[in-house]
């Protein structure tokens, strides 16, 4: 089965209707608990998160560039 979701923005992976990361099934989602997943919501909340802490790690952790570019 496949599904398209009229609130979902591919570009940021974002559901506008609930201002936040897509996750399907999640609460509020126009699913709700009418299909049954794989894997569970909540594991799939979870590793969300991590991949979102990954991110803004690395971004934090990213070396600083000098204004102007790195040229010779
Ligand atoms: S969380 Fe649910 S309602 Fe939101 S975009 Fe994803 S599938 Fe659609």
């Amino acid at each position: 089965m496949s599904f398209s979701c009229p609130h979902f923005d591919p570009n940021r992976d974002f559901c506008l209707r609930l201002n936040t990361d897509c996750v399907p099934g999640r609460r509020g989602c126009v699913l709700g608990d009418k299909v049954v997943f794989a894997v569970p919501v909540e594991e799939r909340l979870r590793e969300k998160e991590r991949e979102k802490r990954e991110v803004e790690w690395a971004r934090l952790n990213a070396p600083l560039r000098k204004p102007g570019g790195g040229g010779r």
